[in-house]
C-alpha cells in the first residue's frame, strides 16, 4: 500500500509510479477515503527492487507492507482512519439504525409507505426493504422489480436513503439508478465472488455503500472479512460488516445469533458492524434482547425488520417484523446503552 505526501497523487506521478509496479507486473488501485486516498498495489508486492524505487519518489511518505489476507479492510491499513456516513450519521459516532420491512408488497404499496414514515418516527435513519428476493423455495414470491419505485417514493418522502438487496448485475445497475444508498449482499450470496466483483465495480466512485451479510454457514471470520476485501478492492471503502446469525440454529431460533463476534471483528479490521437480529433469531419476541446483546457487544448500527402490521406482510414480515412502538422501544434503549459505553469505553 502506497502513502504518498500529500492527500491524492497528481496524474503525472500516478502515471509514474504505475510504470514502476506494472515492470514488476503488479497494478495500482486508488481507494479513495474520505479524507485522502490511498494506493494498494495490487499483485506480488514483495520485491525489495520496486518498493526501494517507490520510497525513492520523493512525493512517496511511505510504503505499508501489512501481511495480513485481506490487507485493505485490516485495522492497521490506512483505510482504519476513514468514516462512513449513512443518512446523516457518521457510523461509529452514533448508533446506525436501519429499519423496514423484509419485503415490499407490490400489490399493497400503501403498507411500505406507512411503515416508512413510522420507522422514521421511530428513530431509523435509513429504510430497507427488499425488492428482489433470495427465496429458499422456488415458487416462494421472488420480488418484483416494480417495488424499486415504491422503495424511492418512500425514501423521497421520509427523506431516509435507502437499502436493498441485489442479487445479479441488473439489480445491480437498476438500484444504482434509482438512487439505492445501501447495496446489500444477503447471507445466500455472501460468498459469490463474482457478484462481490460486480458490486465492487458498480459502486468504484459513487458514494454508495454495501451491508455485506455473513454467509449463513459458519464460516472463518476471515472468509467473511476477505469478501469485504472484495468489494474494497475496487476502490470504494464504504463496506459494513452485518452479521446476521449462522447455522445451525439452536430449536426454536432461525439461526444461531452470532452478534458475539463483533468485537473478534473490530479487532481485525477497521469496518462499521452493524448487526441484523431479526434474521438472527427469526422470532419478533427475541428481536429486542438481540438487539440490545449487539450493542452490548459493541455493535455500531442495527439493521431490523419493521411493520405497520406484520400479519399482513410477505416475506419474513409475519414472523420476524417488529411493530413501530416495538421499534420504537428498541431504538431508545439502544441508543442510550451505546451512548453509555461510548463515555465508558470511547471507540479507539
Ligand atoms: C433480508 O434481509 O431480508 C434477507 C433475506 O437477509 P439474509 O440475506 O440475511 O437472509
Ligand atoms: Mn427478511
Amino acid at each position: 500500500m502506497l502513502l504518498p505526501k500529500t492527500n491524492r497523487l497528481t496524474p503525472d506521478q500516478l502515471a509514474e509510479v504505475t510504470a514502476v509496479v506494472t515492470e514488476f507486473g503488479c497494478k495500482i488501485q486508488p481507494i479513495v477515503g474520505a479524507v485522502r486516498t490511498i494506493y494498494a498495489i495490487v499483485g506480488d508486492e514483495r520485491d525489495e527492487l520496486m518498493i526501494n524505487r517507490l520510497e525513492g519518489l520523493d512525493y512517496i511518505d511511505r510504503i505499508d507492507r501489512i501481511q495480513s489476507p485481506f490487507k485493505l479492510m485490516d485495522r492497521r491499513s490506512d483505510l482504519a482512519s476513514g468514516r462512513l456516513k449513512v443518512g446523516g450519521v457518521t457510523v461509529g459516532e452514533e448508533l446506525l439504525v436501519i429499519a423496514g420491512p423484509c419485503t415490499i408488497d407490490p400489490k399493497n404499496a400503501n403498507y411500505f409507505l406507512e411503515t416508512a414514515a413510522a420507522v422514521k418516527e421511530a428513530g431509523a435513519q435509513a429504510l430497507r426493504g427488499g425488492v428482489w428476493k433470495p427465496r429458499t423455495n422456488p415458487y416462494s414470491f421472488q420480488g418484483d422489480t416494480r417495488s424499486l419505485e415504491i422503495l424511492m417514493e418512500a425514501s423521497r418522502r421520509t427523506g431516509l436513503p435507502a437499502v436493498t438487496e441485489v442479487m445479479e448485475q441488473e439489480h445491480i445497475n437498476l438500484a444504482l439508478d434509482a438512487g439505492v444508498s445501501v447495496l446489500q449482499i444477503g447471507a445466500r450470496n455472501a460468498l459469490n465472488y463474482s457478484l462481490l466483483r460486480q458490486v465492487g465495480r458498480a459502486i468504484a466512485g459513487r458514494d454508495t455503500a454495501v451491508l455485506l451479510k455473513r454467509s449463513i454457514h459458519m464460516g472463518p471470520l476471515n472468509e467473511f472479512i476477505s469478501a469485504a476485501e472484495y468489494i474494497v478492492s475496487f476502490g470504494n471503502p464504504n463496506v459494513i460488516l452485518c452479521p446476521r446469525g449462522t447455522s445451525p440454529a439452536p430449536d426454536g431460533y432461525r439461526n444461531h445469533p452470532d452478534e458475539s463476534i463483533t468485537p473478534l471483528l473490530k479487532e481485525k479490521t477497521w469496518a462499521a458492524v452493524v448487526v441484523d437480529p431479526s434474521h438472527s433469531v427469526g422470532k419478533a419476541s427475541y428481536v429486542p434482547a438481540c438487539a440490545l446483546a449487539a450493542v452490548a457487544y459493541g455493535a455500531d448500527g442495527l439493521c431490523l425488520e419493521a411493520h405497520v402490521s406484520p400479519s399482513h406482510g410477505i416475506g419474513d414480515d409475519p414472523k420476524q417484523a417488529v411493530t413501530p412502538p416495538v421499534l420504537a422501544g428498541i431504538v431508545a434503549q439502544a441508543r442510550a446503552l451505546h451512548a453509555s459505553l461510548r463515555r465508558t469505553q470511547p471507540a479507539s
